[in-house]
Protein backbone atom coordinates (compact mmCIF):
# COMPACT_ATOMS: atom_id res chain seq x y z
CA UNK A 1 0.00 0.00 0.00
CA UNK A 2 0.61 3.63 -0.99
CA UNK A 3 0.06 7.10 -0.41
CA UNK A 4 -0.05 9.46 -2.85
CA UNK A 5 -0.19 13.40 -2.38
CA UNK A 6 -1.19 15.88 -5.11
CA UNK A 7 -0.26 19.26 -3.86
CA UNK A 8 -2.08 21.92 -5.42
CA UNK A 9 -2.54 25.96 -5.25
CA UNK A 10 -6.24 25.46 -4.14
CA UNK A 11 -6.52 21.52 -3.25
CA UNK A 12 -4.45 18.90 -1.47
CA UNK A 13 -5.71 15.52 -2.37
CA UNK A 14 -4.25 12.06 -1.37
CA UNK A 15 -5.38 8.86 -1.58
CA UNK A 16 -4.31 5.24 -0.48
CA UNK A 17 -3.27 3.87 -4.00
CA UNK A 18 -2.31 -0.11 -4.29
CA UNK A 19 0.85 -1.66 -5.93
CA UNK A 20 -1.24 -1.92 -8.68
CA UNK A 21 -2.05 1.81 -9.18
CA UNK A 22 -5.00 1.94 -8.12
CA UNK A 23 -6.94 4.15 -5.87
CA UNK A 24 -8.46 2.61 -3.03
CA UNK A 25 -9.33 5.72 -0.84
CA UNK A 26 -8.90 8.99 -2.31
CA UNK A 27 -10.08 12.23 0.00
CA UNK A 28 -9.42 16.45 -0.38
CA UNK A 29 -8.91 19.21 1.18
CA UNK A 30 -8.30 23.19 0.84
CA UNK A 31 -4.68 24.52 0.58
CA UNK A 32 -5.08 27.56 2.20
CA UNK A 33 -2.12 28.34 0.42
CA UNK A 34 -2.72 32.23 1.46
CA UNK A 35 -2.49 31.25 5.05
CA UNK A 36 1.51 30.75 4.80
CA UNK A 37 4.00 27.54 4.22
CA UNK A 38 3.21 26.11 7.93
CA UNK A 39 -0.11 26.31 7.83
CA UNK A 40 -0.01 24.36 4.32
CA UNK A 41 2.32 22.32 5.53
CA UNK A 42 0.19 21.23 8.92
CA UNK A 43 -2.90 20.56 6.61
CA UNK A 44 -0.87 18.22 4.42
CA UNK A 45 0.11 16.79 7.76
CA UNK A 46 -3.71 16.86 9.04
CA UNK A 47 -4.71 15.36 5.41
CA UNK A 48 -2.59 12.32 5.70
CA UNK A 49 -3.42 11.36 9.01
CA UNK A 50 -7.22 11.21 7.85
CA UNK A 51 -6.29 9.52 5.17
CA UNK A 52 -4.50 6.86 7.31
CA UNK A 53 -7.71 7.14 10.09
CA UNK A 54 -10.36 6.47 7.61
CA UNK A 55 -8.84 3.77 5.24
CA UNK A 56 -7.13 1.39 7.97
CA UNK A 57 -5.04 2.66 11.20
CA UNK A 58 -3.31 -0.44 11.12
CA UNK A 59 -2.24 -1.18 7.14
CA UNK A 60 1.32 -0.84 6.48
CA UNK A 61 2.48 1.67 4.02
CA UNK A 62 5.47 1.59 1.61
CA UNK A 63 6.27 5.26 1.78
CA UNK A 64 4.78 8.85 0.97
CA UNK A 65 4.75 9.87 -2.63
CA UNK A 66 3.89 13.60 -3.13
CA UNK A 67 4.21 16.32 -6.09
CA UNK A 68 4.50 19.36 -5.68
CA UNK A 69 3.70 23.01 -8.14
CA UNK A 70 6.88 23.88 -7.99
CA UNK A 71 11.14 23.64 -8.41
CA UNK A 72 12.16 20.66 -6.33
CA UNK A 73 16.13 19.52 -4.94
CA UNK A 74 14.92 16.04 -5.43
CA UNK A 75 17.14 13.98 -3.85
CA UNK A 76 16.88 16.07 -0.72
CA UNK A 77 13.18 16.35 -1.14
CA UNK A 78 13.10 20.23 -0.70
CA UNK A 79 11.18 22.25 -2.28
CA UNK A 80 13.19 25.31 -3.21
CA UNK A 81 10.64 27.47 -5.08
CA UNK A 82 6.77 26.78 -5.49
CA UNK A 83 5.07 30.57 -6.35
CA UNK A 84 1.57 29.65 -6.04
CA UNK A 85 1.77 27.68 -2.44
CA UNK A 86 4.25 30.86 -1.57
CA UNK A 87 6.87 28.36 -0.67
CA UNK A 88 10.26 28.79 -0.97
CA UNK A 89 12.90 25.94 0.17
CA UNK A 90 10.77 23.79 2.23
CA UNK A 91 12.34 20.53 3.27
CA UNK A 92 8.93 18.61 2.81
CA UNK A 93 10.80 15.12 2.85
CA UNK A 94 12.25 15.54 5.85
CA UNK A 95 9.29 16.92 7.93
CA UNK A 96 6.95 14.14 6.32
CA UNK A 97 9.73 11.74 7.31
CA UNK A 98 9.72 12.83 10.89
CA UNK A 99 5.82 12.72 11.32
CA UNK A 100 4.87 9.53 9.79
CA UNK A 101 7.99 7.52 10.03
CA UNK A 102 7.63 6.21 6.09
CA UNK A 103 9.79 6.72 3.20
CA UNK A 104 8.82 9.97 1.42
CA UNK A 105 9.62 11.12 -2.05
CA UNK A 106 9.07 14.10 -4.05
CA UNK A 107 8.80 15.60 -7.38
CA UNK A 108 7.03 18.39 -9.41
CA UNK A 109 3.55 17.32 -10.20
CA UNK A 110 3.69 17.68 -14.02
CA UNK A 111 6.51 15.06 -13.53
CA UNK A 112 4.34 13.12 -11.38
CA UNK A 113 0.88 12.96 -13.89
CA UNK A 114 3.36 11.91 -16.14
CA UNK A 115 4.76 9.23 -14.57
CA UNK A 116 1.17 8.23 -13.17
CA UNK A 117 0.08 8.10 -17.26
CA UNK A 118 3.10 5.70 -17.57
CA UNK A 119 2.01 3.75 -15.24
CA UNK A 120 -2.18 2.99 -15.52
CA UNK A 121 -2.97 5.20 -18.18
CA UNK A 122 -2.46 6.82 -21.20
CA UNK A 123 1.00 5.14 -21.77
CA UNK A 124 1.14 1.89 -19.78
CA UNK A 125 3.41 -0.47 -21.55
CA UNK A 126 5.20 2.11 -23.01
CA UNK A 127 9.28 3.52 -22.13
CA UNK A 128 9.53 7.24 -23.75
CA UNK A 129 6.57 9.51 -23.30
CA UNK A 130 6.08 12.76 -23.23
CA UNK A 131 3.18 14.06 -21.36
CA UNK A 132 1.62 17.54 -21.92
CA UNK A 133 -0.97 19.36 -19.92
CA UNK A 134 -2.81 22.48 -21.43
CA UNK A 135 -4.45 23.96 -18.40
CA UNK A 136 -3.90 27.46 -16.85
CA UNK A 137 -0.23 27.05 -17.99
CA UNK A 138 1.32 24.42 -19.76
CA UNK A 139 3.02 21.79 -17.68
CA UNK A 140 4.94 18.72 -18.91
CA UNK A 141 6.81 15.56 -17.76
CA UNK A 142 9.34 13.45 -19.52
CA UNK A 143 9.42 9.58 -18.96
CA UNK A 144 12.28 8.22 -21.10
CA UNK A 145 13.64 4.01 -20.62
CA UNK A 146 10.28 3.91 -18.04
CA UNK A 147 11.37 6.91 -15.43
CA UNK A 148 10.84 10.20 -14.77
CA UNK A 149 14.05 12.55 -17.12
CA UNK A 150 15.29 15.48 -15.20
CA UNK A 151 18.50 16.86 -16.67
CA UNK A 152 20.88 18.66 -14.19
CA UNK A 153 17.80 19.45 -12.23
CA UNK A 154 13.83 20.44 -13.72
CA UNK A 155 14.28 19.25 -17.59
CA UNK A 156 10.77 19.06 -19.66
CA UNK A 157 9.56 22.78 -19.33
CA UNK A 158 7.97 22.42 -23.06
CA UNK A 159 6.05 25.08 -21.80
CA UNK A 160 8.69 27.51 -22.02
CA UNK A 161 9.90 26.63 -25.10
CA UNK A 162 9.82 29.44 -27.92
CA UNK A 163 7.52 29.36 -30.70
CA UNK A 164 6.97 32.54 -31.89
CA UNK A 165 10.03 34.70 -31.37
CA UNK A 166 8.39 38.06 -30.63
CA UNK A 167 4.93 36.47 -29.46
CA UNK A 168 3.50 37.64 -26.35
CA UNK A 169 5.04 37.99 -22.88
CA UNK A 170 5.39 35.10 -20.48
CA UNK A 171 5.48 35.08 -16.51
CA UNK A 172 8.76 33.76 -16.61
CA UNK A 173 10.53 36.84 -18.64
CA UNK A 174 10.86 35.47 -22.34
CA UNK A 175 8.24 36.28 -25.20
CA UNK A 176 6.46 33.67 -27.07
CA UNK A 177 6.48 30.93 -24.91
CA UNK A 178 4.60 27.68 -25.75
CA UNK A 179 2.52 28.99 -22.77
CA UNK A 180 1.42 32.31 -23.70
CA UNK A 181 -0.14 30.46 -26.70
CA UNK A 182 -1.95 27.23 -25.86
CA UNK A 183 -2.74 27.41 -22.55
CA UNK A 184 -6.08 28.64 -21.63
CA UNK A 185 -5.74 31.82 -20.52
CA UNK A 186 -3.99 32.82 -23.57
CA UNK A 187 -6.19 31.50 -25.84
CA UNK A 188 -8.82 33.42 -24.36
CA UNK A 189 -7.08 36.62 -24.60
CA UNK A 190 -6.64 36.28 -28.56
CA UNK A 191 -10.39 35.86 -28.68
CA UNK A 192 -10.53 38.79 -26.88
CA UNK A 193 -8.77 40.54 -29.31
CA UNK A 194 -10.72 39.31 -32.33
CA UNK A 195 -13.53 40.45 -30.71
CA UNK A 196 -11.95 43.68 -29.83
CA UNK A 197 -11.14 43.89 -33.23
CA UNK A 198 -14.82 43.92 -34.07
CA UNK A 199 -14.42 40.90 -36.81
CA UNK A 200 -17.68 39.17 -37.02
CA UNK A 201 -18.15 35.77 -35.03
CA UNK A 202 -20.28 33.80 -32.57
CA UNK A 203 -17.66 34.46 -29.85
CA UNK A 204 -19.25 38.09 -29.65
CA UNK A 205 -22.34 36.22 -28.22
CA UNK A 206 -20.11 35.35 -24.64
CA UNK A 207 -19.08 38.91 -24.02
CA UNK A 208 -21.33 41.64 -22.05
CA UNK A 209 -20.33 44.69 -22.35
CA UNK A 210 -16.80 44.88 -21.44
CA UNK A 211 -17.12 41.62 -19.62
CA UNK A 212 -14.59 38.79 -21.15
CA UNK A 213 -14.84 36.64 -18.41
CA UNK A 214 -17.73 34.25 -20.04
CA UNK A 215 -14.93 33.94 -22.70
CA UNK A 216 -12.87 31.31 -22.63
CA UNK A 217 -10.76 28.71 -24.07
CA UNK A 218 -13.85 26.22 -23.98
CA UNK A 219 -16.03 29.17 -25.91
CA UNK A 220 -13.60 29.26 -28.55
CA UNK A 221 -13.45 25.35 -29.25
CA UNK A 222 -17.25 25.05 -29.14
CA UNK A 223 -17.60 27.91 -31.55
CA UNK A 224 -14.94 26.20 -34.06
CA UNK A 225 -17.31 22.92 -33.80
CA UNK A 226 -19.94 25.09 -34.89
CA UNK A 227 -18.25 26.28 -37.83
CA UNK A 228 -16.75 29.87 -36.73
CA UNK A 229 -14.36 30.94 -39.43
CA UNK A 230 -12.69 33.33 -36.36
CA UNK A 231 -12.63 30.41 -33.95
CA UNK A 232 -11.45 28.04 -36.51
CA UNK A 233 -8.50 30.69 -37.49
CA UNK A 234 -7.65 30.98 -33.46
CA UNK A 235 -7.83 27.17 -33.21
CA UNK A 236 -5.72 26.23 -36.46
CA UNK A 237 -2.79 28.41 -34.74
CA UNK A 238 -2.99 27.03 -31.42
CA UNK A 239 -2.31 23.51 -33.17
CA UNK A 240 0.06 25.20 -35.20
CA UNK A 241 2.07 26.47 -32.75
CA UNK A 242 1.74 23.42 -30.16
CA UNK A 243 2.57 21.48 -33.19
CA UNK A 244 6.02 23.21 -33.97
CA UNK A 245 7.09 22.19 -30.23
CA UNK A 246 6.05 18.89 -29.97
CA UNK A 247 7.44 18.14 -33.42
CA UNK A 248 10.70 19.42 -32.10
CA UNK A 249 10.57 17.49 -28.92
CA UNK A 250 9.72 14.45 -31.30
CA UNK A 251 12.87 15.00 -33.82
CA UNK A 252 14.75 15.62 -30.48
CA UNK A 253 13.89 12.35 -27.93
CA UNK A 254 12.13 10.03 -30.38
CA UNK A 255 9.07 9.55 -28.08
CA UNK A 256 6.77 6.41 -28.79
CA UNK A 257 3.50 8.17 -27.32
CA UNK A 258 2.38 11.95 -26.87
CA UNK A 259 -0.11 12.11 -24.18
CA UNK A 260 -2.02 15.29 -24.02
CA UNK A 261 -3.82 16.36 -21.06
CA UNK A 262 -5.83 19.43 -19.05
CA UNK A 263 -8.64 21.24 -19.43
CA UNK A 264 -7.60 22.50 -23.47
CA UNK A 265 -7.04 19.12 -24.39
CA UNK A 266 -10.79 18.57 -23.84
CA UNK A 267 -11.65 20.03 -26.89
CA UNK A 268 -10.83 16.68 -28.55
CA UNK A 269 -10.66 16.15 -32.79
CA UNK A 270 -11.29 20.01 -32.72
CA UNK A 271 -7.92 20.05 -31.65
CA UNK A 272 -6.35 16.89 -32.03
CA UNK A 273 -7.08 16.35 -36.28
CA UNK A 274 -5.06 19.93 -36.99
CA UNK A 275 -2.21 19.58 -34.40
CA UNK A 276 -1.54 15.87 -35.87
CA UNK A 277 -1.17 17.39 -38.89
CA UNK A 278 1.72 19.88 -38.20
CA UNK A 279 3.29 17.80 -35.95
CA UNK A 280 2.99 15.06 -39.34
CA UNK A 281 4.30 18.14 -41.50
CA UNK A 282 7.09 19.29 -39.38
CA UNK A 283 8.72 16.15 -37.71
CA UNK A 284 11.03 13.21 -39.35
CA UNK A 285 9.04 10.95 -40.96
CA UNK A 286 10.43 7.64 -39.31
CA UNK A 287 10.16 9.85 -35.98
CA UNK A 288 6.79 10.69 -36.88
CA UNK A 289 5.75 6.74 -37.47
CA UNK A 290 7.27 5.82 -34.37
CA UNK A 291 4.55 8.41 -32.21
CA UNK A 292 1.25 8.51 -31.72
CA UNK A 293 -0.52 11.68 -29.98
CA UNK A 294 -3.01 10.56 -27.56
CA UNK A 295 -5.36 11.77 -25.13
CA UNK A 296 -4.43 11.47 -20.82
CA UNK A 297 -6.37 8.90 -19.63
CA UNK A 298 -6.70 9.39 -15.72
CA UNK A 299 -7.58 12.69 -15.69
CA UNK A 300 -7.17 14.51 -11.87
CA UNK A 301 -6.03 11.43 -10.58
CA UNK A 302 -2.88 11.53 -12.46
CA UNK A 303 -1.03 13.50 -10.24
CA UNK A 304 -1.76 11.31 -6.68
CA UNK A 305 -1.28 8.23 -8.90
CA UNK A 306 2.11 9.45 -10.24
CA UNK A 307 2.60 11.04 -7.05
CA UNK A 308 2.57 6.75 -5.71
CA UNK A 309 4.47 5.85 -8.48
CA UNK A 310 7.29 7.72 -7.35
CA UNK A 311 8.04 5.17 -4.30
CA UNK A 312 10.32 2.74 -4.71
ZN1 LIG B 1 7.92 31.32 -20.54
Amino acid sequence: MRIGVDLGGTNIAAAVVNNSGEILLKISNPTMAKEGQEGTVNRIIGTIKELIEKYDSRAEYKGIGIGVPGVCDIPNGIVKFAPNLFWKNVPIKEILQKEFNIPTYIDNDANAAALGEAWTGAGKDKRHIVCITLGTGVGSGLILNGDIFHGAQTAGELGHVTVLEDGPKCNCGNTGCLETLAAAPGIARIAKDAVLEGKETILNNYVQGEDFTGLTAKEVFDSAKEGDLVANKIVEDVARYLGLALANVINLLNPELIVIGGGVAAAGETLFVPLKKVVEERALKDLYNDVEIVAAQLGNDAGIIGAAALIK
